[in-house]
Parts: C-alpha cells; sequence; structure tokens
C-alpha cells in the first residue's frame, strides 16, 4: 500500500536487542503486535542504540541479538508483508532529533522518571548511571515522534515513557506554534506486567527469570515447576490465595478459556486444588503456545540472509519516513540550512 493513500493509524514499538525476546514480551506487546499489523501501519524498531545505554561494556551482544530479536519477530507471526521491521542505529534521523529534544526536557524531570529510577536501582547504577542511559526517555521520543506514531502497544513499565514523549511533543509544539508532531497513546493488555518465574515484579533479560520463546519443552517444564506459588498452600486441601500467586497470573495471561480458569480460581481459594494440578495445566498452555512459535523460529534462523534482507529493506523505508519528520522539525525550528 502506498504512504499516500495509507490512512491507517500508526504504530512504533520496538525492543531492546539483548537478548531473545521472553513470554513478557508476548503478553505485553508482541500480542497485540501481532493482532494490530493489518488493521494498523506497524513500524517496529530493533532498539540496539538504546540497547547500548547499559550495555557499552558489551557491544558484541547488542550487536548478536539484533537477529535473535528478528528472528522472535517473525516466529510469534510478524508478516514483513504488513509490518516495518528496522535498525534503530540505520536511521541517523532518530539520532539528530534525540539531540534537539535534549534541549526541550531537564535532568530533574528525567531523574524524576519512575521507569528509569526502578531500572537505575535494579542496574546498581547509583549516581554512575550513563548519561545515555539516562537520556534514552528522550531517544525513545524521537522514535516515536519520527514515524509519528499514535500507538504504542507496551507493558505496563512503558507508560511513564510515553508520558515523557508527549510532554516533548507539547513543548514542541508550543515551541514551533502549531501541532508539528502529535501524541501518541500507550496501548497496555490486561495483563501488563508479567512477573518472572522467581517471583520479581517484572520478568526481564537482564534479570535471568524469564522464560524465552525459544525454550526447549524441558526448560518449560523446569521453569514451571520451580513458579512461586502462594507459601501457605501446603495440602491441596488447603485455601489457596491468587493475588501474587505467579501461576495465576500466568494463567490470566496465557489461558484462552475464561470459564474453565474461573473454576479453577474458585476451587483455589476454597481448597481441594494442589498446585502441581495447576502448574501442569499451564505447562499444557505454555507448550502448546511455544511449539509452533519454537518451529517457526528455527526455520528462520536456518535463513539468516533472507531475514537480513527484510531488515534492509524495512530500514530503507523508515528512514525515508524519519528524514521526512526531522526535516519538517528542523525547518520548523528555523534552523540554518546551507542550501
Ligand atoms: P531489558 O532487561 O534488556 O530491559 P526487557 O526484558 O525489559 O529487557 P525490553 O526490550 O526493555 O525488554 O522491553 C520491550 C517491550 O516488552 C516493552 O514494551 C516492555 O514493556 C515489554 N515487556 C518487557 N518485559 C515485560 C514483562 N515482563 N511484562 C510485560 N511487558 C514486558
Ligand atoms: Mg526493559
Amino acid at each position: 500500500m502506498s504512504s499516500s493513500i495509507d490512512t491507517r493509524p500508526v504504530i512504533l514499538t520496538g525492543d531492546r536487542t539483548t537478548g531473545p525476546l521472553h513470554l513478557g514480551h508476548y503478553a505485553g506487546s508482541l500480542k497485540s503486535r501481532v493482532a494490530l499489523q493489518r488493521s494498523h501501519r506497524q513500524f517496529l524498531l530493533l532498539a540496539d542504540t538504546q540497547a547500548l545505554t547499559d550495555n557499552a561494556h558489551d557491544p558484541e551482544k547488542v550487536r548478536r541479538n539484533v537477529l535473535e530479536v528478528a528472528f522472535d519477530y517473525l516466529a510469534v507471526g510478524i508478516d514483513p508483508l504488513e509490518t516495518t521491521i528496522c535498525l534503530q542505529s540505520a536511521l541517523p534521523a532518530l539520532a539528530e532529533l534525540t539531540l534537539l529534544y535534549l534541549n526541550f526536557v531537564t535532568v530533574s524531570r528525567l531523574e524524576r522518571n519512575p521507569t528509569i529510577k526502578t531500572e537505575i536501582q535494579l542496574r546498581g547504577f547509583e549516581r554512575d548511571v550513563p548519561a545515555g542511559f539516562l537520556c534514552y526517555p528522550v531517544a525513545q521520543a524521537a522514535d516515536i515522534t519520527a514515524f509519528r506514531a499514535t500507538v504504542v502497544p507496551v507493558g505496563e513499565d512503558q507508560a511513564p515513557l510515553i508520558e515523557q514523549t508527549n510532554e516533548i511533543v507539547r513543548r514542541l509544539n508550543r515551541q514551533v506554534g502549531r501541532d508539528i508532531l502529535v501524541e501518541a497513546e500507550a496501548m497496555i493488555p490486561a495483563v501488563g506486567r508479567l512477573p518472572g518465574v522467581d517471583g520479581k515484579a517484572k520478568m526481564s533479560k537482564s534479570q535471568g527469570n524469564a522464560i524465552s520463546l525459544s525454550a526447549s519443552p524441558d526448560e518449560i517444564t523446569d521453569a514451571v515447576r520451580r513458579m512461586y506459588t502462594d507459601p501457605a498452600h501446603l495440602r491441596a486441601s488447603d485455601p489457596g490465595k491468587i493475588e501474587g500467586n505467579v501461576v495465576f497470573t500466568y494463567l490470566d495471561a496465557f489461558s484462552d478459556d475464561g470459564q474453565l480458569l474461573e473454576d479453577l480460581k474458585e476451587r483455589y481459594r476454597r481448597g481441594g486444588l494442589g498446585d502441581i494440578t495447576v502448574k501442569r495445566h499451564l505447562e499444557d498452555i505454555l507448550q502448546a503456545l511455544l511449539a509452533p512459535i519454537r518451529e517457526r523460529r528455527a526455520r528462520y534462523a536456518a535463513e539468516p540472509g533472507h531475514v537480513l534482507g527484510i531488515l534492509r529493506e524495512g530500514s530503507l523505508k523508515a528512514r525515508e519516513r524519519t528524514e521526512a519528520t526531522l526535516a519538517e522539525l528542523r525547518a520548523a525550528l528555523g534552523l540554518f540550512t546551507l542550501t
């Protein structure tokens, strides 16, 4: 479809290339992306420059995972004929927009961002936070606005970052005296934050508490077996708690049978349903979800040249779109032009 007649709302979202994607990505974002790729004009960003903001000591990891994340996209059903997949570091307009936007946000505002505060704590940076890391919400604002996206399907942790983006949008629009940039809305699913298998608040690549989309059947079995339930639920006959019970949070995210799930919850609360039975049910669901993904992924991974072609083509398209936004903004700000 040519861009001049494509009136679908625009989606921009993406993932840091820090490791293969996991069930948290699936629940938080990938599932929506697959569902929306026809009704929306969708761009997916392999965020390698953002990944460098806390991995400057290991650029090889960031490089290696570009294709890994692309394999995951294709394996879950992202269709490259419907969705444009592109590489952040191949789009220089994003870096240039970031540089411009940095002048429209204060350091104290960045330091107050709740997502950044949590992430700084998790990474143990304290005062030694890399400047690039502190400023990545500005780079993310550049990504979203460069594509003129209005919809951003993300997990709950990203909500403050979309708010930060919209603040920058309003600030710039005020500066140039018209709505040159558009505000975006976070689209967060019912289970917006999948906990780690260790029960920690968020399943995350960098916390080592994830079930990856390419996990083997044995890895899935093992992860479910180790999962945290209700520590007070010792015998099957004891009444159990659903809240904070990781196994049920996973069932909320991945079960398609709402009625069966409600029945299980009811029996668990009342007493009479053992952890082993609930875990077996979850394991069946996860094995059935991941088997076809694993199989498709292996097929793409056997053809890296083909996948590279998809990224090249997508990045060319994205380059055109992001450069158009940059040119418009430079003109609106009245920057000096040499032509
Ligand atoms: P890293 O630890 O390197 O930051 P990550 O696992 O947090 O990796 P990101 O690439 O930062 O993954 O996140 C990409 C997208 O996936 C974001 O939209 C984020 O909200 C979503 N996401 C990541 N983890 C989860 C989770 N546990 N639950 C729901 N959504 C998630
Ligand atoms: Mg993250």
